[in-house]
C-alpha cells in the first residue's frame, strides 16, 4: 500500500520540486478513479500551472495518463495509421477536409475527435449537424468501417485517458488550461491512447489559440514532439496562425458547409491551404509520399477529381447520415434569422480578438456554456473579410445566422467591437509559422 498522500505531493510542487514517477502515478490514479477530492486535484493543477514541470516530469505525466484507461488497438487495420490533432481554434474545420482527401489517397484514417471546448469548435459537434450522423461506434464497428471505406471519424471509444477527462474538466473551471505541461500531457495522452502509428499536430498561435505567442506555441509543439519521440511515435507539429478564424464560416452546420464548399472546389483560401499542408504531412508520415510537393499533388488530384467529396459521402452513409447534404446544402439545419451586415466604414482590417469571436458563436448557441447544454447547429456567422483586406462602407462584413433578431443584434454589436481597422495598409499574416519534428525546428517568420 502506498504511503503517499496528495497533500505531500501538492506541497512538493508548491515548492517547485520535481515529482517522481511514483508521485505522478498516485496523482493520475486519483484523477482517473476519482479517489481524491476535486479541491486537492485542483490545488496540484494550480501548483503545476505556477511552477511548471521538467520535460521528464511532463513525459511521465503523459505516459501515466495514457495508461490510466484503455489503449486502442488498431492493428487490424492494415497500413500506417496517421492521426491529426489541432490544439483548438475558431472556424478550424480541417479534419472534415483532410480526412476524406487523405483517405481518397489510399491512406486509412481512423480518427477519434472531440467536442467543442470553450471558444473552440469540435469536429463531433460539426458532424452531428448532418441529419442522422452518428459519432458513436464500438471499436469493432470503427475498425470494420475503416477497413471497408478507409475512413471513420468518431468520439472516443471506451475508457480512453480517463485521467484527462477529470483533469480537463477541473482545468476549465480553475484557470489552469494555459499550462504547457498540462496541455502537452492532455493532448499527447489521448493521441497515444488512440492507437495511431504517427501523429500530425496543428499547434495554433495568435489571438484565438491557447498559446497566443509564437514562442509559446513553438515551445508547446516541441514538448509534444519530444513526448511522441520518447513514446516511439513519429510526430510532426505545424504551428499555424489563429489570429483570425481559419475558415470564413463559424458554427457547426456552417463549418460543414464550408468544408463541402472546399471539397467541391467552390472555395479556396486559408482553410484549404492549411488542410493541404497538414494532409501532406500525414501522407508523408504514412509513407505515401516522399516530399511535401508530391503529397500536395496527390491531395490536389483527389480534390479536383471529386474523390475527396465522394469519400465524405461514403463516411456520412456509413455513419447513418444523409449524404444528400454534399449536393444540397439547404438540407443542413437552417436558422430563424439570416442577416447581412455591412462594414459601414472604410479601412483595412488590422486585427481581431479571435477568442472573443469564438465566444460570440458559443453565446449564439453554437457551443456549450454548461456541459449539458443542447447545441443549435444552425447558428453562427460567416466572416468573409480577412486581416489585410480593404473594406468600403458597403462591403459585406459578415452574415449572421441567429435564433432571433435580438440574438443577431447582440452578435452584430459584439463582432463589430472585436474587429480593429486601420487607415494604413496592413500585411496579411502568414499561415504557417514553423514546423517542428524530432530533427529540429524550421521557422518561417
Ligand atoms: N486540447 C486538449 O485536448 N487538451 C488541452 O489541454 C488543450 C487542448
Amino acid at each position: 500500500m502506498s504511503l503517499l498522500t496528495m497533500v505531500e505531493i501538492i506541497t512538493k510542487k508548491k515548492l517547485g520540486e520535481e515529482l517522481t514517477q511514483e508521485e505522478i502515478d498516485f496523482f493520475v490514479e486519483a484523477a482517473a478513479r476519482k479517489t481524491a477530492p476535486d479541491y486537492q486535484l485542483a490545488a496540484l493543477l494550480m501548483a503545476i500551472r505556477l511552477n511548471g514541470m521538467t520535460p521528464e516530469e511532463t513525459t511521465r505525466l503523459t505516459l501515466a495518463m495514457t495508461h490510466s484507461g484503455d489503449v486502442a488497438d488498431l492493428s487490424a487495420i492494415p497500413g500506417i495509421k496517421v492521426d491529426k490533432h489541432s490544439t483548438g481554434g475558431v472556424g478550424d474545420t480541417t479534419t472534415l477536409i483532410l480526412a476524406p482527401l487523405v483517405a481518397a489517397c489510399g491512406v486509412p484514417v481512423a480518427k477519434m475527435s472531440g467536442r467543442g471546448l470553450g471558444h473552440t469548435g469540435g469536429t463531433l459537434d460539426k458532424l452531428e449537424s448532418i441529419p442522422g450522423f452518428s459519432v458513436e461506434e464500438t471499436e469493432e464497428q470503427f475498425i470494420r468501417q475503416v477497413n471497408e471505406i478507409g475512413l471513420a471519424v468518431i468520439g472516443q471509444t471506451g475508457m480512453l485517458a480517463p485521467a484527462d477527462k477529470t483533469l480537463y474538466a477541473l482545468r476549465d473551471v480553475t484557470s489552469t488550461v494555459d499550462s504547457l505541461p498540462l496541455i502537452a500531457s492532455s493532448i499527447m495522452s489521448k493521441k497515444l491512447a488512440s492507437g495511431s502509428d504517427a501523429i500530425v499536430l496543428d499547434v495554433k498561435t495568435g489571438s484565438g489559440a491557447i498559446m497566443q505567442t509564437l514562442e509559446g506555441s513553438i515551445e508547446l509543439a516541441k514538448a509534444m514532439v519530444d513526448i511522441g519521440t520518447l513514446a516511439g511515435k513519429p510526430v510532426t507539429a505545424i504551428v499555424t496562425g489563429m489570429e483570425q478564424p481559419l475558415g470564413t464560416h463559424v458554427g457547426n452546420a456552417l463549418e460543414v458547409k464550408d468544408a463541402i464548399d472546399v471539397l467541391s472546389g467552390r472555395t479556396k483560401g486559408a482553410l484549404l491551404e492549411v488542410s493541404l499542408l497538414l494532409g501532406s504531412h500525414m501522407l508523408m508520415l504514412a509513407g505515401r509520399a516522399a516530399t511535401v510537393c508530391e503529397a500536395r499533388e496527390l491531395l490536389e488530384a483527389a480534390l479536383s477529381s471529386g474523390a475527396g467529396l465522394q469519400k465524405l459521402r461514403e463516411m456520412i452513409v456509413a455513419q447513418g447520415g444523409d449524404p444528400r447534404v454534399c449536393d444540397d446544402l439547404s438540407l443542413l439545419p437552417q436558422p430563424a434569422v439570416i442577416r447581412s451586415v455591412k462594414a459601414g466604414r472604410s479601412g483595412y482590417l488590422a486585427a481581431m480578438d479571435t477568442t472573443r469571436l469564438g465566444l460570440i458563436a458559443q453565446s449564439m448557441g453554437a457551443g456549450r456554456i454548461q456541459k449539458t447544454d443542447a447545441l443549435d447547429y444552425s447558428v453562427g456567422f460567416i466572416l468573409p473579410v480577412r486581416i489585410g483586406d480593404r473594406v468600403e462602407e458597403d462591403t459585406n462584413l459578415c452574415v449572421l445566422y441567429a435564433r432571433s433578431e435580438a440574438d443577431a443584434d447582440r452578435a452584430e454589436a459584439a463582432i463589430r467591437e472585436t474587429l480593429i481597422f486601420s487607415d494604413a495598409p496592413v500585411q496579411a499574416p502568414p499561415l504557417c509559422r514553423a514546423i517542428v519534428t524530432h530533427e529540429g525546428i524550421t521557422r518561417f517568420d
